[in-house]
């Protein structure tokens, strides 16, 4: 996401990079590429008019002419304007302090919404509530079938109309899906409502009737930031129809643009609430203005990463291999190695992991074009090693490592590649381990 942003952004940096003053020249250059990037990137005009006056503002002020760097001090300030379109600060849900709370969610047919409740469920599930989904679109062929499929696989219970009773009021459903939740003590209810294909007004009236119907704590607006600048109207045009208090981008994995995105909260004033990239359940998060910029920036999301690394891995798993690599309980071998590789790979894909580490934008096509099968062939090459080759790598001699390309049916020089990549990722653990940071890790700001 954002691809094209973030590599217009690094070269308008780069440009800057090593200048000790900033000339008018340089900030004009500077503004007028940013407004480029921006436009490209199908940033709307009046969001991207605001903050490129925004940048050049600041930029000529003392803040960067004081500054020891300025070009660093310029990337500061088209983070903090990133973080400012954004929405400023993170926006977490409120909860009634009666529940149920009541979450209604409307968008167009197509923006994800059906998948989009699930998510929202298993989230709120993960974090102990206790949600309902009420499947009051009856609109879409399927739709209320999808989301029983979906609430399922979230182990989440779904309230639907009874099969064969006519065409049904989403209205009437709605009502008694909130009124189910409170009687099955649910803390939480997400209505699901119908969309269109396009902005339509039958649609508008049915989701304003709704609204007024069960009285949402919240209502989020599903939007798709793959459909471009009509995103943008489309946002208004539900805004001045049924009126949200968030946003919910969706199929943010999709489109190398995605700056519809980034304009619909300036423009409609409303925060975005979470991000939805990608087909999973679990892909799924509270929507960060400030790690997004920095993500943009090619900053690193290295909070993200945190977090999910804190969620997939097995905690004792990691401090053995911790301590390992500080030079406690034994050598870190191959064993541990594959280990660490495995737990890896339940984050996601190699390409997303990376994404989120800072300096990583110059080696995006290299990251799109990693084949996440290598993994299974360095685990083939892993076990078809002896235990005590496993333990001793310093053992693996020429003819062992002809055995072990034959026994994994991979190339000596493969097996070469691993070994040799395995002396080298256990001295960069090691002295990560220790606190040297990253050795070598090129394009750190700051
Ligand atoms: P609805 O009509 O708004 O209820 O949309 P659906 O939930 O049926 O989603 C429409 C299509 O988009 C489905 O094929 C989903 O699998 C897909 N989809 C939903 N969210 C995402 C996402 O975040 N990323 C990607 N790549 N696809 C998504």
């Amino acid at each position: 996401m954002f691809a094209t942003l973030s590599d217009r952004l690094a070269d308008t940096f780069k440009n800057l990079r090593g200048k000790g003053r900033l000339s008018e020249a340089d900030i004009d250059a500077t503004a007028r590429e940013i407004r480029i990037a921006l436009l490209e990137a199908d940033v709307a005009l009046p969001v991207v008019k605001v903050f490129v006056a925004a940048v050049k503002d600041r930029a000529r002020s003392e803040e960067v002419s004081a500054a020891l760097n300025p070009a660093q001090q310029v990337v500061k300030i088209v983070n903090d304007e990133l973080v400012t379109i954004l929405g400023g600060e993170t926006r977490r849900l409120r909860f009634a302090k009666n529940p149920p709370t009541v979450i209604m969610l409307a968008g167009l047919q197509g923006s994800g919404k059906t998948t989009l409740a699930a998510k929202l469920a298993l989230w709120l599930k993960e974090q102990g509530n206790s949600p309902l989904l009420v499947a009051a679109d009856l609109q879409r062929p399927n739709a209320v079938g999808q989301l029983q499929v979906n609430g399922e696989r979230a182990g989440v219970k779904v309230f639907a109309p009874e099969p064969g009773n006519g065409v049904g009021d989403p209205v009437a459903v709605a009502r008694a899906g909130v009124e189910e939740a409170r009687r099955t003590l649910h803390d939480v209810v997400i209505v699901d409502t119908a969309g269109r294909l396009g902005v339509d007004a039958e649609m508008m009236q049915q989701a304003a009737d709704i609204r007024d119907a069960v009285s949402p704590d919240e209502i989020l607006f599903v939007v798709d930031a793959m459909v471009g600048q009509d995103a943008v109207n489309t946002a208004q045009a539900f805004l001045d129809g049924v009126g949200y208090d968030g946003v919910v981008l969706t199929k943010l994995d999709g489109d190398a643009r995605g700056g519809a995105a980034l304009s619909i909260a300036s423009i409609t004033g409303r925060p975005v609430m979470f991000a939805s990239a990608g087909e999973k359940l679990t892909d799924f998060d509270l929507f960060h203005p400030d790690r997004m910029a920095s993500r943009i920036l090619d900053m690193g999301d290295m909070l993200t990463l945190i977090e999910q690394a804190k969620k997939t891995f097995d905690a004792d798993q990691a401090a053995k291999a911790a301590a390992k690599l500080t030079g406690q309980g034994g050598d870190f071998t191959l064993d541990d190695f594959l280990e660490q590789m495995q737990q890896i790979r339940k984050l996601g894909s190699l390409s997303k992991i990376m994404g989120m580490l800072p300096g990583m934008g110059q080696f995006r096509e290299q990251l799109e074009n990693f084949d996440e099968r290598e993994i299974d062939r360095i685990q083939a090459i892993i076990q078809s090693m002896t235990p005590g080759e496993r333990a001793n790598p310093k053992m693996i001699d020429g003819s062992r490592r002809a055995r072990i390309s034959k026994g994994s049916g991979t190339q000596v020089s493969d097996v070469n590649q691993l070994v040799d990549r395995f002396f080298e990722a256990r001295k960069m653990m090691m002295s990560m381990a220790k606190g040297g940071g990253i050795p070598g890790m090129p394009g750190m700001p700051g």
